[in-house]
């Protein structure tokens, strides 16, 4: 049984959903690669999953993880070391994407001076919008408990609030009897 007070959580069963088809699959905070070893392992043959990092040591430690747990030979893995809005840009400029999920902040047990920028995340979303197949969806965990973190939340708000409803729906999930600013949850779905 998940726990639907964790945002982390909560958004696997939007994911469970999409890997049922998903044809591409983008990371686009890979971390230390929890979030894509869980997509590796419930994606379909044939799928494709990018795992993007700032950090070459985000990407190694991913790799590691992903490299001593069983992943299906006929799902292809390509890491890219870059921020999420230029490689959406420059190396996933052609794909055509079915899940695009990021988990902001910084990377736990490492430098928190290195750490998601508001204008860069906005626009990784926004290209990432432009690449979404039909009913491809983007999920997003957003950390307001940081003063960095809040004021990333607010401008993504802000940015998401603003997004055509013909085009695209956009959820907001949020725990509502926490206290310490838990992480939130925005999930946004090509219609
Ligand atoms: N999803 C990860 C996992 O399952 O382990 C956790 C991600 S961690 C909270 C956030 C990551 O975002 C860090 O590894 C950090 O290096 C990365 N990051 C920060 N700014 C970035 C950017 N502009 N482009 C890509 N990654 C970035």
């Amino acid at each position: 049984m998940i726990n639907i007070n964790n945002a982390v959580q909560f958004q696997h069963l939007i994911w469970d959903r999409s890997m049922k088809k998903a044809k591409v699959v983008v990371d686009a905070t890979c971390g230390n690669g929890h979030d894509l070893l869980y997509l590796a392992k419930r994606a379909q043959k044939g799928c494709h999953l990018f795992g993007i990092d700032i950090q070459m040591k985000a990407i190694n430690s991913s790799k590691e993880l992903l490299k001593t747990n069983d992943i299906a030979p006929d799902v292809s893995l390509t890491f890219i070391h870059d921020s999420h809005d230029l490689a959406l840009a420059h190396q996933l400029k052609d794909e055509v994407i079915d899940l695009m999920i990021f988990n902001l902040g910084y990377l736990p047990g490492s430098n928190h001076k290195v750490i998601t920028k508001p204008h860069q995340t906005i626009d990784a979303i926004d290209k990432g919008l432009h690449k979404l197949s039909k009913s491809g969806v983007i999920t997003i965990v957003a950390y307001p408990g940081t003063s960095e973190g809040k004021e990333e939340m607010q401008s993504l708000t802000s940015y998401l609030s603003d997004l055509e409803q013909k085009l695209y729906n956009v959820c907001h999930w949020h725990p509502m009897n926490q206290i310490n600013n838990p992480p939130e949850l925005f999930i946004l779905q090509k219609r």
